[in-house]
């Protein structure tokens, strides 16, 4: 007999509701839910596919553990792998303190493996040394919300499309990253008059589907943007009104955009003067403009300061807390939401709350069953600290929730000695190998998400609960029950005795109780199984609240949101005669991150079968280069490989390269072989999308 399921895709952040079909203990076919109100029935390929990613021969089934990382694993139960671990974590901590032990999170896993990881450094081993790949995501849009707005809690929601006339895209490749979206932007586009403005310095199928495009030079959308601004003053299209009554410091930002005219920003982002008076023409004169972003803007040295003065647009027109317009972040991963809920990056705690913050540690210490003093008062170690950490002999042991620091951190030949480095490297995932577990000392068997029940959070605020569809094979357990299992071992069973992910979300709940941006009161399992929730969502409304701000009162001490001036400085890695291209790294439509998952897909290996360079004939030409030929990228940190493809779409000057395919595939073939570490200095978001490079051609 056939039953339907229904999930939540576990790839981009869109979070596309899906109902799998289930026949003799297989998923047989997977398609698109109707009725889950963030996607209404629409599914991109990935998404189609996802029943094969659950019996693909790299599965990892049973705990593995070695001494030694040069020697073969012996298989091992569950129990004995994480006791195994809980010795070496209780020696090594009582020789060096908690802080040389971390924990590597995702934002692919559910909300409650997330809180159970949170909870066990920060609440029973003492620790903030807990970061998440979020950090190379979503980091620098969490700091210029709580900056501006006050709280992380993006205004807006997926409705917002049909209501607006101007879409506004920086930094985003909807097409191939959100799928699903794009689609629900192409037909508000058919049916009714909306701008559509792309900044991206590729041609993306993005940029090609846009009334505008911006191909502004890499890293310089603060000098676009305050020029935008300058043109909204300059042509009164600003509101003084609503900057009047619900806003601060707007004169040091007017100030600032008074020095950035059109026609100096045309300069430093190297486009035409007019390109700019138009976008902001559109943005200004549109009724309801909504603002779309992700990692272009975010993964960069000035990634707060670009989330800051798209914000400021916004604030300045008051295109804010109002249907159809408003500032948008797009998360990349399908539940980078749900960690920030729980705050599982190594400077918060859950519930939107801080480390340093004693009033917020006495809080999350009284339902964790902890004494206070337990939450350490200072960040620990961010993703990038973290591995340098290690490389130093600081840290440890790591412990690698859900994937794949080797392939997917700036400079991998860092990352590579930091891993080599570690006394004791665990990794907990639902595959092996992974570039990450060929170097473990143990590996914990993960199911996955199509094997668990639990919550996932949206880019729109919206908790989705996934359902089993299908058992996990072998060992593998769910990740907070290895989590809640560990905690146990090591004495604290009463703060984990979690029965099921369903009492995970109960203690997760508390933490947000009377958090004004995240109220969860309204939240439960039961619910959930009914619909899905955005947050907030107050006790008594059924589907949450789809827009933040309504009222104009923004989650600040005085309600008033704040405009923070933001002036434009060059990316990090200089451009010199050796070095005179930049790198810019992303992602193809049919795959996913290191393809730990879609690696053994047929249909979306067809569709993106390999890695390759890209590079304007303009740059390739001289060199001697054409299409096809084996070529090499050249960093201050190493070098990757692949094949060259011509583009003409590329902005001369820049190359491009997917971070998809890692050593696995090609030893020498990891576009992160080049990326650095420099990151933004609040965020602390490194800079992926900025390496100064050269190309050669590989003879
Ligand atoms: Fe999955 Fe994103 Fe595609 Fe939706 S758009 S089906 S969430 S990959």
């Amino acid at each position: 007999m056939e039953t339907a399921v229904k999930t939540v895709c576990p790839y981009c952040g869109v979070g596309c509701g899906l109902v799998a079909k289930i026949r003799d203990g297989r998923i047989t076919g997977v398609s698109g839910d109707k009725e889950h109100p963030s996607s209404l029935g629409g599914i991109c390929p990935k998404g189609a596919q996802v029943g094969e990613i659950v019996a693909t021969p790299n599965r990892l089934r049973h705990a593995q553990l070695r001494a030694t990382n040069t020697v073969p694993f012996t298989h091992v139960s569950l129990d004995r792998a994480l006791s195994h671990v809980a010795l070496r974590f209780r020696e090594i901590i009582q020789r060096h303190g908690p802080d040389a032990v971390a924990f590597y999170v995702s934002g692919q896993i559910t909300t409650e493996a997330q809180y159970v990881f949170n909870k066990l450094a920060k609440g029973a081993l003492g620790t903030n040394n807990i970061d998440a790949n979020s950090r190379l995501c979503m980091a620098s849009a969490v700091s210029a919300y709580k900056l501006a707005l006050g709280a992380d809690a993006p205004p807006t929601c997926y409705d917002d499309i049909e209501l607006a006339e101007c879409i506004f895209i920086v930094g985003a490749n909807m097409a191939e990253c959100h799928p699903v979206l794009w689609q629900r932007v192409k037909r508000r586009a058919a049916r009714k008059r909306v701008r559509i403005i792309v900044v991206d310095p590729r041609r993306t199928p993005t940029a090609e589907g846009a009334d505008l495009h911006l191909p502004i030079a890499p890293g310089t959308d603060v000098a676009l943007l305050n020029a935008m601004l300058h043109v909204l003053i300059a042509q009164g299209w600003v509101s003084e009104k609503f900057i009047r009554a619900h806003t601060d410091n707007w004169e040091s930002v007017r100030q600032i955009a008074e020095a950035w005219p059109p026609s100096r920003a045309a300069k430093v982002c190297g486009i035409d003067e007019q390109l700019i008076h138009r976008a902001a023409f559109w943005f200004g004169q549109a009724a309801e403009s909504l603002s779309f972003w992700a990692m272009g803007t975010n993964q960069s040295t000035s990634g707060v300061a670009n989330n800051l003065a798209l914000i400021n647009l916004h604030l300045a027109t008051g295109k804010i807390g109002r249907p159809g317009s408003g500032p948008f972040s797009l998360t990349g991963q399908p539940n980078a939401m749900g960690g920030r809920e729980v705050g599982y990056m190594s400077g918060l705690l859950p519930g939107h709350r801080d480390v340093t913050n004693a009033k917020h540690r006495e809080d999350i210490a009284r339902i964790w069953g902890v004494p206070k003093r337990k939450i350490q008062p200072t960040p620990g170690l961010d993703a990038v600290g973290m591995f340098e950490a290690l490389e130093a002999g600081d840290v440890k042991a790591l412990w690698v929730v859900g994937c794949n620091p080797l392939a997917s951190m700036p400079n991998a030949n860092q990352t590579r000695r930091a891993l080599e480095r570690a006394e004791l490297l665990v990794v907990q995932d639902c595959y092996h190998p992974t570039e990450t577990t060929q170097l473990a000392h143990v590996l914990l068997p993960a199911a996955m998400s199509l094997e668990v029940e639990g919550t996932m959070t949206n880019s729109e605020r919206r908790v989705s609960l996934m359902q089993p569809c299908v058992p996990p094979p072998g060992d593998a357990r769910p990740d907070w029950e290895i989590g809640a299992r560990f905690a146990a071992m090591l004495g604290f069973e009463s703060q984990f005795s979690f029965a099921s992910a369903s009492d995970v979300f109960e203690e997760h709940k508390q933490c947000c109780a009377d958090v004004y941006a995240l109220q969860m009161n309204g939240i439960s399992y039961k619910r959930l199984r009914r619909h899905a929730v955005q947050w907030p969502c107050p006790p008594g409304v059924s589907h949450g609240v789809a827009r933040r701000y309504r009222n104009k009162v923004f989650a600040t001490p005085n309600g008033h949101a704040q405009f923070q001036p933001v002036d434009f400085r060059p990316p990090a890695d200089a451009l010199t005669p050796r070095f005179p291209l930049v790198l810019n790294t992303g992602r193809r439509a049919s795959q996913w991150h290191t393809r730990t998952k879609t690696g053994h897909v047929a249909k979306l290996n067809q569709a993106n079968p390999a890695p390759f360079i890209a590079a304007h004939p303009d740059d390739a030409t001289p060199l001697g280069l054409k299409d096809g030929d084996a070529v090499r990228l050249v960093s201050r940190r190493g070098f990757a490989r692949s094949t060259l493809r011509l583009d003409d779409g590329l902005r001369p000057g820049t190359l491009f390269m997917s971070f998809h395919w890692g050593q696995l595939h090609d030893e020498h073939g990891c576009a992160n072989a080049v990326t650095h570490g420099e990151y933004d200095p609040i965020s602390r978001q490194p800079e992926l999308k900025f390496s100064a490079v050269r190309l050669e051609k590989i003879s």
